[in-house]
């Protein structure tokens, strides 16, 4: 027997694309299918996240019209991080390989072929990879390219210029179900698991309907740091009022120096001021950076479900 394929999509008010999305990857399954790549149970699992639109309705019509469409309700908005996490632990009871990528189809499907290739010859994790960025504008391009060098400068492993489309094992997924953060980020996460990994490399199109779902995409920083938003924003503006001081003190010292080389000040001023402002700014900057540090510590002791799931559509038992 073939091994089984599920295909999980994040879904946030996507009915624009949900129609043409169904239609290609049912092709694309029936295919692989057909071809003896993959078993007949394999299927497309979409996840609602909580939309405010027609999503969850045109899922169930589709469930209901061909049992190859599944899904998964959640209980309301939980971003895409979580309910693709929802979608993965859903699937990794009924597959034996599972693949993730966005509803809009921005991912060329066509790189399944060689991901679930690369599964057969013993991968457990096949990252897709972007091989060009020539569509994206500079400043996107820039600013991405950025994100990466500084993420594994800190120590963040991630794969460059690799997003959510990826296949895992179910095993893998297993691993994947081990990590307990509230604070999710999947790309950092996944490749502490382990195993064989491989790489695809496809092209990277442009949303086919609809509108981007990530108005905050532009800062990815932004993003990653929305997940710990909320009670922790407080000791986000001590940072930046701590950035905002040391900059004073800047001009502060430009100033002094000025005011002593004419000799219009008393002696010991101008290095008192410098010092009480710079000071004071790195000090409340340390206590920001530290302040995000125990934000995170707080989210993650509370320990929180990072989903909760209303109502599974699917016609298989768990494995
Ligand atoms: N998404 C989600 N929950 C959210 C936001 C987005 O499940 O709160 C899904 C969305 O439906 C899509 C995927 O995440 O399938 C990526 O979103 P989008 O294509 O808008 O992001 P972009 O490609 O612009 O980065
Ligand atoms: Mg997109």
């Amino acid at each position: 027997m073939a091994d089984i394929l599920y295909i999980v999509v994040p879904c946030y008010n996507e009915e624009e694309v949900l129609p043409e999305t169904s239609r290609r990857l049912k092709e694309k399954l029936t295919a692989l299918i057909g071809a003896g790549r993959i078993g007949p149970e394999s299927r497309v699992l979409f996840v609602n996240d909580g939309s405010k639109d027609k999503t969850w309705t045109i899922i169930q019509s589709l469930h209901e019209a061909d049992p190859i469409f599944s899904g998964v309700d959640l209980t309301r908005n939980r971003g895409h991080q979580n309910a693709l996490l929802a979608g993965l632990m859903t699937a990794k009871d009924r597959a034996d390989m599972v693949i993730s990528m966005d509803a809009d189809l921005q991912d060329d499907i066509d790189a399944v072929d060689a991901m679930v290739e690369r599964y057969e010859a013993g991968c457990d994790i096949v990252y897709g990879v972007r091989s060009s960025r020539e569509k994206d504008t500079f400043f996107k391009r820039f600013t991405a390219e950025g994100f990466y060098r500084v993420m594994n400068f800190l120590g963040a492993e991630t794969v460059f210029d690799h997003a959510d489309y990826r296949l895992m094992s179910r095993r893998a997924l297993e691993g994947l179900a081990q990590f307990k953060e509230v604070n999710l980020f999947l790309r950092g996460i996944v490749p502490m698991i382990g195993y064989t990994t491989g790489t695809v490399e496809y092209e990277r199109g442009e949303r086919f309907a609809g509108e981007s779902k990530y108005p905050l995409k532009k800062m990815l920083s932004f993003a990653m740091e929305g997940i710990t938003s909320l009670s922790t924003k407080p000791i986000r503006y001590i940072t930046a009022l701590g950035f905002f001081v040391f900059l004073v003190s800047i001009v502060f010292l430009i100033y002094s120096i000025v005011r002593w080389a004419n000799g219009a000040t008393v002696l010991g001023w101008a290095s008192m001021i410098c010092s009480v402002w710079a000071i004071g700014g790195l000090i409340l900057l340390s206590l920001g950076v530290i302040g995000e540090y125990i934000g995170k510590i707080y989210l993650e002791t509370k320990a929180r479900p990072r989903f909760l799931i209303r109502e599974v559509l699917d016609d298989h038992e768990e494995r």
